[in-house]
């Protein structure tokens, strides 16, 4: 057990570096919805050898904006603003854009993320005042450069940035309540979307109202604590969903997902679950995790700025044994699961999914069902039936933790 507690400890500094915090600052007073700047339009031009981009705000904003490698985006950070712009705003580019989205990142933030055809130099970034009759004005111009040119620039602005970056704080929740946590992880959020239904439907709703429900019958025994990843609408990157379970002291992480596929890959149908794996069930499963990874890079997230995975002698041990608990948890859902709701024809699998890759908290990622499928559509948003599998998964757990009384993290205290 001592290599065990020396190789937690050894994780927790490695993780405690990570750039962005676990704990997300309370929303500023003034950040109630109707004094929040409005976006209300956005509009591209120019062509390859410069491109332009213009969005309208109610008033004057401020506004950081950076570039960011493989691949190549350009981020522009500003405050929380609420975005009415035209459907599919952003879904097509122009010149050296090729696509943008918008949403928020945090509480009192809210983030452009451009994706670019190649390396960009950022020409102009600046805010317009109103002027009569006039919206507000941000501007960003983009014109081509070299990739050497690109990543010196990215390292001179990255230095910069972290010197005021907030540090996540080591907090282990524990204390006196010597009850087992379970962390829930709605998917998504904010900026990042996740997958989207025929009518607009997006994942990051759908999952954040099951795992609220979920939430509810977990902690009502009285027996377990649970914590959220996420609570609203803001995007949290997947290192920080791993960081937050682990700080935390988290004896169980589920995270849930919904999927989708494109109409030429066919019809899939029901829930499945999902444990790690360096090596792919199959190639779908492999597909699924690269686009739930996708995540970090969907919201602008520095990819290197997080800490590598982490490997090593130390923690082999603690990874094999919580393999064994996840497949175990895995399996136990899918007992309860299936009793209720219709499940994939092979609904165990496992892949590389960044978001479960905590070495000592048994994970699983259960996609409930694809918003591609009729069924398994009305399914998704029907009450009764996200209260009948949140009930059928809060039976799992239960069932997990009868069968661990002395749970996986005994050695750690
Ligand atoms: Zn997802």
């Amino acid at each position: 057990m001592a290599v065990r507690a020396a190789g937690w400890a050894f994780l927790g500094i490695l993780l405690a570096t990570g750039a962005l915090a676990a704990e997300r600052p309370p929303a500023p007073p003034n950040a109630s919805a109707d004094s929040l700047p409005l976006a209300t339009d956005a509009r591209l031009g120019g062509d390859e050898s410069q491109t332009r981009f213009v969005m309208d705000f109610s008033r004057k904003i401020e506004l950081r904006a950076f570039t960011l490698a493989d691949p190549y985006r350009v981020v522009v950070d500003i405050p929380q603003v609420i975005f009415q712009l035209p459907p599919k705003a952003g879904e097509s580019g122009r010149g050296l854009i090729k696509a943008f989205r918008f949403g928020l990142v945090m509480q009192g933030g809210s983030r452009l993320v451009f994706d670019v055809s190649k390396p960009v130099r950022i020409e102009k970034a600046f805010v317009v005042d109103p002027t009569d009759g006039a919206p507000a004005r941000l501007v960003l111009e983009l014109a081509p450069t070299d990739r050497e040119a690109f990543l010196h620039k990215m390292a001179i602005d990255n230095r910069a940035a972290r010197a005021d970056l907030p540090r996540a704080e080591a907090t282990d929740s524990r204390g006196s309540d010597p009850r087992p946590l379970v962390v829930l992880d709605p998917g998504h959020g904010g900026i990042d979307t996740g997958t989207k239904g025929p009518s607009g439907e997006e994942e990051k709703d759908i999952v954040l109202d099951f795992a609220q429900r979920l939430r509810e019958r977990v902690e009502k025994s009285g027996k377990y604590r649970v914590l959220m990843t996420r609570n609203d609408d803001t995007f949290v990157p997947l290192a920080d969903r791993v960081r937050i379970a682990r700080d935390a002291g988290a004896e169980l992480f589920v995270s849930i997902h919904a999927d989708s596929l494109p109409r030429r890959e066919g019809d899939a149908q029901g829930a499945t679950i999902y444990t790690l794996s360096d090596t792919a069930t199959d190639s779908a499963a492999a597909r699924l995790a690269e686009k739930e990874n996708r995540a970090d890079v969907i919201a602008g997230v520095d990819l290197k700025s997080e800490p590598d995975d982490v490997a090593g002698i130390l923690i082999d041990l603690a990874e094999r044994e919580t393999k064994s608990f996840s497949a175990q948890f895995a399996r136990k859902l899918l007992g309860e699961m299936k009793t209720v709701t219709r499940v994939h024809k092979s609904p165990l699998k496992s892949a590389g999914f960044r978001v479960l890759r905590a070495p000592d908290v048994p994970s699983v990622l259960v996609e409930l069902g694809y918003v591609s499928n009729r069924q398994d559509r009305q399914s998704l948003l029907s009450d009764n039936w996200r209260n009948r599998t949140a009930d059928s998964m809060a039976q799992a757990i239960d069932g997990y933790f009868s069968a661990h009384p002395t749970s996986a993290r005994a050695g750690t205290n």
